[in-house]
């Protein structure tokens, strides 16, 4: 925020009151009247209290590029179930792809006795190879829909292209858009006609303010409610398949969005999923995403980093301590 101050003010005793305040002030010089500039994340000050002080004669602040984001209700319903602020943690759990109905639905069954209220599933699946299993499509779809309904779960699923809407929406509660097509602003005008709430992505190489304005795009076109998931950007160094950036993740949550993590897809590799995932609750997540098969060395896609369900539940018994610890 920029604050510009009258002409018979005392500039020191105005930069002291704010840095009282715990901001971080810096005095931009040579612009005739006296003014600072204020990291206004430096400390949580509401702006009539500034705009109060003695000496002050104007306040501005940068217009918010995604101010329907910033509206939307901290709470998302997703079906029967909530993601969000206050929440519980809310645990998104299951196959990378749905790979058949017995195998999905047997997956489901436990998952629901670990707390998992969200099953996840690709039908449609974006692979980097053409050669690369694609999903069974619209079969998955009715398949992981008989698995989430016997369940009592609700279900997430991507939707890869404008033509699977209709199909996709009759069936997931929340509409997946994946890493690759959070840019794809054709997609997410035309998704958000669908009317569900939706699973939002952020780009493998988006910044912070760009996932926002993607989230603005679904909202201003109809979406009620988008859901923000960190699943890692691209950095240089191969040891993990992307860089969970947590900074992000506690920057959104700061912002009241419900915000989830996908360690599964930022680690690549199974023995970081629990760790990551703690961290992710740590800085204020409100849910994970974690890819599970019981037989992951068979998976038809994503196999090293898909976790055993055995290994999902400690991983969830593990979190569930701590969201209990925070709160003691
Ligand atoms: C997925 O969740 O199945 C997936 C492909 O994730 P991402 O878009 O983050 O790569
Ligand atoms: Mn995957």
């Amino acid at each position: 925020m920029i604050i510009t101050l009258n002409a018979t003010a005392s500039p020191s005793e105005v930069k002291r009151a704010l840095i009282d305040h715990g901001l971080w002030v810096e005095e931009l010089v040579g612009q005739g009247r006296v003014q600072f500039r204020v990291e206004s994340h430096s400390a949580q000050v509401p702006i009539e209290l500034v705009q109060a002080l003695p000496g002050v004669e104007l306040v501005t602040t940068r217009a918010s590029t995604h101010p329907r984001v910033d509206q939307q209700p901290k709470v998302v319903e997703v079906g029967a179930h909530q993601v969000g602020v206050g929440q519980p943690t809310a645990y998104f759990a299951g196959p990378c792809s749905v790979e058949s109905e017995d195998h999905v639905r047997r997956l489901a069954a436990k998952l629901r006795g670990y707390g998992v209220k969200f099953l996840r599933g690709g039908a449609f699946k974006p692979r980097t190879s053409p050669y690369a299993f694609q999903g069974h499509g619209e079969p998955a779809l009715k398949w992981m829909k008989k698995a989430a309904a016997e369940n009592g779960m609700a279900l997430v699923t991507e939707l890869m292209g404008a033509e699977e809407r209709d199909l996709v929406a009759e069936f997931a509660d929340l509409i997946q858009i994946g890493s690759r097509n959070m840019h794809n602003y054709a997609l997410l005008k035309h998704v958000a006609g669908a009317k569900k709430p939706i699973f939002l992505k952020r780009g493998m190489a988006a910044t912070v303010e760009e996932w926002l304005g993607a989230g603005e795009y679904l909202l201003l076109h109809g979406a009620p409610a988008v859901v923000f998931c960190e699943r890692g950007i691209r950095s240089f160094d191969p040891s993990t398949r992307n860089l969970l950036d947590l900074s992000a993740v506690a920057i959104l949550a700061g912002l009241g969005q419900p915000v989830v993590v996908d360690p599964s897809h930022a680690a690549g590799r199974r023995d970081l999923v629990g760790p990551l995932a703690r961290a992710a609750v740590a800085v204020g997540a409100h849910g994970v995403m974690i890819e599970t098969h019981d037989a992951p060395g068979r998976a038809l896609s994503d196999g090293p980093q898909a976790v055993l369900p055995e290994q999902l539940e400690q991983i969830l018994k593990g979190l569930d301590a701590l969201s209990a610890g925070s709160k003691a």
